[in-house]
């Protein structure tokens, strides 16, 4: 059987404001108070794992092991069935665009049209399944540790649609749907997105519910 949180303190190993938030307001019901790696000073860790749920594993143990607390991490991206997986953990840096002096910014349309040349490639017949995923750690400072892993499967269009979310969302259509993640309100999104799917299960498992 899994270990159990129970309630109390819970480092969320991000330094993001908003996904603290998100986090927060997730798990708050079951009497989890969230802090921040930033607001702790934690460092954060490389992300050097092959899978999201080896980045997520490092991130959350570097966090118990540094705070004496246990501690919640997530990584999350992309992955396109014709393209082995890819961009998988690198769906952040396929974005990564060297501007003046060397200082990075992220350019989500030319990621998307990376993903997209690469298909038109293979050829106009090509599969354009792919999927969103977002896997969840938890670590204790003793090293134990449980992984959630949530999936939200769909497929890609081109040109980009739609003006909401974020990252690859202009170019994702869920199953079953015919709107773009950036065409659908953030609600119907978060009901079926691949971090809706991993909360659901890390609640089921830690909390019973
Ligand atoms: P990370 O989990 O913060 O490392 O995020 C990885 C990357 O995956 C993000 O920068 C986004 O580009 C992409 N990503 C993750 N979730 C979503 C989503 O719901 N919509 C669009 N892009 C996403």
């Amino acid at each position: 059987m899994t270990r159990r949180l129970g309630s109390g303190s819970l480092v969320i190993a991000t330094h993001n404001a908003g996904k603290l938030k998100e986090i927060s307001a997730l798990l708050d019901p079951y009497g989890m108070t969230c802090i921040s790696a930033g607001s702790l000073g934690l460092p954060e860790p490389a992300e050097t794992g092959k899978t999201f749920a080896e980045n997520a594993l490092i991130k959350a143990r570097a966090a118990a092991e540094a705070s004496g607390l246990a501690a919640l991490a997530d990584d999350s991206g992309l992955s396109v069935d014709a393209l082995g997986g890819r961009p998988g953990v690198y769906t952040a840096d396929w974005a990564e665009r060297q501007w003046f002096e060397g200082e990075p910014g992220r350019d989500w349309y030319m990621a998307m049209g990376k993903v997209e040349g690469l298909l038109q490639q293979a050829g106009s017949d090509t599969d354009r399944s792919a999927a969103f995923h977002c896997v969840l750690a938890v670590a204790w400072p003793d090293g134990d540790s449980a992984v959630y892993e949530g999936r939200c499967p769909g497929t890609l269009t081109w040109p980009p649609r739609g003006e909401m979310g974020f990252g690859y969302d202009p170019v994702f259509v869920p199953a079953g749907a015919e709107k773009t993640f950036a065409e659908i309100e953030p609600a119907p999104k978060h009901a079926v997105s691949h971090r809706a799917d991993a909360f659901a299960k890390l609640v089921a498992d830690q909390f019973g519910v």
